[in-house]
């Protein structure tokens, strides 16, 4: 992840509670094709799986910041100068080219769903951008990787017994438009495993 703000330094952990979409030809919906759905998404993240992402980093020694807005630009390119300053007029906190996506389809799946962003640089606003090396991000990326490893071991111990209370569980619930007659055979045994449990 780069890092849109000064406090975010890199090798810090930072678990985003909020999306902004930069995007623009990716798929990002499991609907659509004679079947309707419009799930809650003001609430991008899974606040449940947060708490336990938060804790775990403590518990592995991390410097972790819980909240913080994600923006997800399309790349595979980063961002230009003028992007990055206009990003940060924004407010936005940190930047990457994943995770909005897979976010989408997990919350319309109802699959709780949480990001760990790892820090490896700041993003090209930073008038250091220009002196950082490949290596020091490879080196970063690697640091990165072996503390991603210690947090998620705390996050498994730290996962409750399996009952969900919060809103992912159930995000299906009151989403689904099209009337469950019109919705075409095909469209309902390739989506069964999601909208099994409300569409037969
Ligand atoms: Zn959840």
């Amino acid at each position: 992840m780069g890092s849109l703000k000064e406090k975010y330094a890199p090798l810090h952990m930072v678990i985003p509670d909020q999306f902004v979409d930069r995007t623009f030809k990716r798929a990002s919906s499991f609907f659509g094709r004679g079947l309707v759905a419009h799930v809650a998404f003001a609430h991008p993240f899974c606040a449940d799986l947060g708490r336990v992402l938060g804790a775990a980093c403590r518990t592995a020694g991390a410097t972790v910041h819980e909240g913080g807005t994600y923006i997800c630009i399309e790349g595979p390119q980063f961002s230009t100068r003028a992007e990055s300053e206009l990003y940060r007029s924004w407010g936005m906190d940190v930047i990457g080219m994943t995770n909005l996506t897979e976010a989408r389809l997990a919350r319309e799946a109802e699959i709780c769903y949480s990001t760990l962003a790892m820090v490896t640089d700041y993003d090209c606003w930073h008038p250091d951008h220009d002196a950082v090396t490949a290596d020091e991000i490879i080196k970063n990326l690697v640091a990165n990787a072996a503390t991603a490893r210690s947090v998620l071991r705390a996050a498994v111990k730290g996962l409750a017994d399996g009952a969900r209370r919060c809103e992912c569980a159930s995000a299906l619930s009151h989403a689904l438009v099209t009337a469950p007659e019109l919705v075409p055979p095909q469209v309902k045994r390739e989506l069964a495993p999601i909208i099994g449990k409300y569409i037969k």
